[in-house]
């Protein structure tokens, strides 16, 4: 991956977001295309496979995915999230999504957890004089 001052993102849905992250990502596509993308395994695999973005998979949600974003975004490797949850439906990795969550708070990582707000943060970045 060549993007060396791109926006690095972290996209996360549950499953039953899933489409709609797929919806939002293709309606952002070109800036998606311009950052630097992280997601948990399944959404970013269907990421990759369904809109051919370039995207740094890591491990399932439940199997530690969220962590893992998660570790990498407390020393500094990720500028936003867009983590699209699923209010209505318990999580087996509950206390990962909060600790992701409360890291993105800890070290003021935007980040959006439903569609409307996650419009409005990736049209912030389109808007940043670095973008495209
Ligand atoms: P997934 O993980 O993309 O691997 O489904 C998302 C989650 O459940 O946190």
């Amino acid at each position: 991956m060549n993007k060396p001052s791109a926006p690095r993102l972290a996209l996360i849905a549950h499953d039953h977001k899933k489409d709609s992250m797929l919806a939002l990502a293709s309606e952002f596509l070109p800036l998606l295309q311009a950052c630097r993308l992280m997601a948990t395994g399944t959404t970013g695999r269907r990421l990759r496979n369904e809109l051919g973005l370039e995207v740094e998979c890591m491990l399932s949600g439940p199997l530690g995915g969220d962590l893992q974003i998660g570790a990498r975004l407390a020393v500094g490797e990720v500028d936003a999230v867009v983590f699209l949850r699923d209010p209505m439906t318990p999580q087996p990795h509950e206390p990962d999504i909060n600790a992701l969550v409360r890291a993105c708070d800890v070290h003021d990582v935007p980040c959006a957890t439903n569609l409307s707000g996650a419009r409005l943060l990736l049209r912030a970045l389109v808007a940043l004089p670095t973008q495209v």
